[in-house]
């Protein structure tokens, strides 16, 4: 479904995240997307994701994994078409507790700064319960309530349920990845499981192979027991090609320009 080209250009989205590879990993077919559409993708990810995992020590041979996984998400955005990072230094597995009011003052900048037509988060259940994600999702959301009416529309992200079983078992059929096979220590059938229905979909089938490849840039995140190193783009497509959406429920500005790539929910997109 090619864009119109350049149809959202002068438009801003400001996607707000937790850690490096959040932003691929919830909505990077949407940003793609949003990008060639010719808006401005703006990626404010809250911390250097320093308490991740570590693939292969090798790939962080001064121990600085803050410092590569920065520079991981600075490739993925790359691939994205995201025109900015910001990375901010709150400390990973803290951001619901530690220097709330400063993150809650960086986000009121980001937005008083960029101006978007559109602002991006986590939903209420943090992608699976994951605290700095819910942290970061209760941040944007009362800085974005904070500027009252002229507030930008918020939107929340969420991935399908069944999806990373789905990744786990295409992966399996290729001998790949363990039986007990789990994403950064989490069960699969924990993403979305807690989910509100979304609002409206973003099919992103088009966009799976770069968000694919814009997963694959977090290499520290990407080890063999990662389901994700194993799949080809055609799984992509199937498992990572539909994003789900919902508008927060508060008073904002005007603005549509997420509705405008909306497709309308089909079943099978939000229970796969
Ligand atoms: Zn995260």
């Amino acid at each position: 479904m090619p864009e119109p080209k350049r149809s959202l250009a002068g438009r801003t989205v400001l996607a707000i995240f937790a850690h490096p590879d959040d932003e691929s990993l919830a909505c990077g077919g949407t940003l793609a997307r949003l990008a060639d559409a010719g808006a401005r993708v703006i990626l404010l990810c809250a911390s250097r994701g320093e308490a991740g995992s570590m693939s292969d020590p090798a790939l962080v041979p001064d121990g600085d994994l803050g410092g590569v996984r920065t520079r991981e998400l600075r490739d993925a955005a790359a691939v994205l078409g995201v025109a900015e990072v910001l990375v901010f230094d709150h400390p990973d597995g803290d951001l619901r507790w530690d220097r709330v009011s400063e993150l809650h003052a960086q986000i009121v900048a980001a937005i008083q700064q960029y101006k978007p037509d559109a602002v991006i988060t986590f939903a209420e259940d943090g992608l699976y319960w994951h605290l700095d994600h819910i942290g970061v999702h209760e941040r944007t959301f009362t800085a974005v309530r904070s500027l009252g009416a002229d507030a930008p529309p918020l939107y929340y992200v969420t991935i399908p349920p069944g999806v990373m079983r789905g990744l786990v078992e295409a992966a399996h059929a290729k001998g790949g990845a363990p039986p007990d096979s789990s994403f950064w220590g989490i069960a699969p059938d924990a993403f979305g499981a807690k989910a509100k229905p979304p609002g409206f979909v973003i099919d992103v089938r088009d966009w799976a192979p770069r968000k694919l490849a814009a997963l694959r840039c977090h290499r520290t995140q990407m080890g063999p027991n990662n389901p994700i190193a194993w799949i080809n783009e055609d799984e992509a497509r199937r498992w990572l090609g539909v994003e789900l959406f919902r508008r927060a429920p508060i008073e904002t500005a005007n603005g549509s320009v997420l509705e405008e790539l909306a497709d309308p929910i089909k079943s099978e997109d939000v229970r796969m």
